[in-house]
């Protein structure tokens, strides 16, 4: 495991070298995206893909000590999957952020298998306010049923050419966190536009949320700067977007970079739940302005996606 992850962090590396890398693939092959992954991506996947070889190789040890894994209950925790990217077809393991439409199809039929029920956000936050609601000693969220969540962030077009048509075939909800000014100026590399995310939320269970209006990082400008670049995006939603109501307001961090104070500034001004690329689940101690996610790189099986969220989950949880 340790290994596969030090290989994705190098193909990673070299892919954001240039786009020549992919020789032969063309435009249509990644859906109009171009070769060259962004920037912005593989920060965010660097930060999350070192967190979670720290943790996962800490839990591997202490899990040596013991003589045994600890297994977490499924209904004590709830994974929140992270992805980009989208093609049509297998750019190789280690591609990153490009997961293929066949592995996004396979995966959520699988989690469906398996029992789980993929929810919205309006439903992570309800579940996260009886949490809040009921404190306990224990950090299980004892929950009824198996749950899931699908995140994807950017805004990218493959968002809408390649998985919007499998969460609308599979009835499923999905949470979008795009940056509002590219959406609008077609900025970078190609996002969709607010007619297309206009049609997701008419006819699928696919929400469009916010990360900010320019991508900012936190820790690369002033809290004032940052706070205001979380507000412009919501208002870009709010007035593009009129369409989805009763919507939680929910943030997605560029690069999951925040600071105590910037989430509480934020959780005051409504921004009711806030994402990080932080490896790990969601369980009965997550801060709503915290929220762990898991990053989904090409080349997973819906069963490695939950074994990761298992062993995530018996890093993090007691
Ligand atoms: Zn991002």
């Amino acid at each position: 495991m340790k290994r596969w992850l030090t290989f994705c962090l190098s193909m990673l590396m070299v892919l954001s070298a240039g786009p020549m890398v992919f020789g032969a693939e063309t435009a249509e092959d990644i859906s109009g995206i171009n070769a060259e992954i962004p920037e912005e991506v593989t920060a965010e996947m660097e930060d999350s893909l070192s967190m979670e070889e720290e943790i996962l190789s800490a839990e591997e040890e202490a899990s040596a000590d013991e003589g045994q894994i600890q297994e977490i209950p499924a209904t004590d925790y709830i994974p929140v999957l992270m992805y980009h990217h989208f093609a049509q077809r297998d750019m190789g393991r280690g591609n990153g952020v490009v997961v293929t439409q066949a592995e996004l199809e396979e995966q959520i039929k699988y989690f469906k298998e398996q029992g789980y029920r993929i929810i919205s956000l309006e439903e992570l936050d309800h579940l996260l306010t009886r949490a809040e609601m009921n404190p306990k000693e224990e950090s299980g969220l004892g929950l009824s049923a198996k749950y899931l969540c699908i995140t994807m962030d950017d805004g990218y077009y493959s968002n809408y050419d390649l998985a919007y048509p499998i969460f609308r075939q599979e009835r499923v909800p999905a949470a979008i966190f795009a940056i509002t000014d590219s959406v609008t100026n077609h900025v970078g590399l190609r996002k969709f536009t607010w007619k297309e995310a206009g049609e997701m939320v008419k006819n699928s269970q696919v929400r469009i949320y916010n990360h900010t209006s320019n991508h900012i990082a936190a820790d690369d400008t002033d809290e004032d700067s940052f706070v205001a670049a979380v507000l412009e995006g919501q208002e870009a939603l709010e007035s593009h977007l009129a369409q989805q109501r009763d919507t939680v307001t929910a943030l997605a961090y560029p690069n999951g970079e925040n600071t105590p104070e910037i989430q509480q500034r934020l959780l005051e001004a409504g921004v009711r739940l806030q994402f990080t690329v932080t490896p790990g689940v969601v369980n009965r101690n997550t801060s709503r302005t915290a929220i762990p996610r898991i990053m989904v790189v090409s080349g997973m099986t819906g069963a490695e996606i939950l074994e990761r969220a298992s062993r995530l989950a018996a890093a993090t949880m007691e």
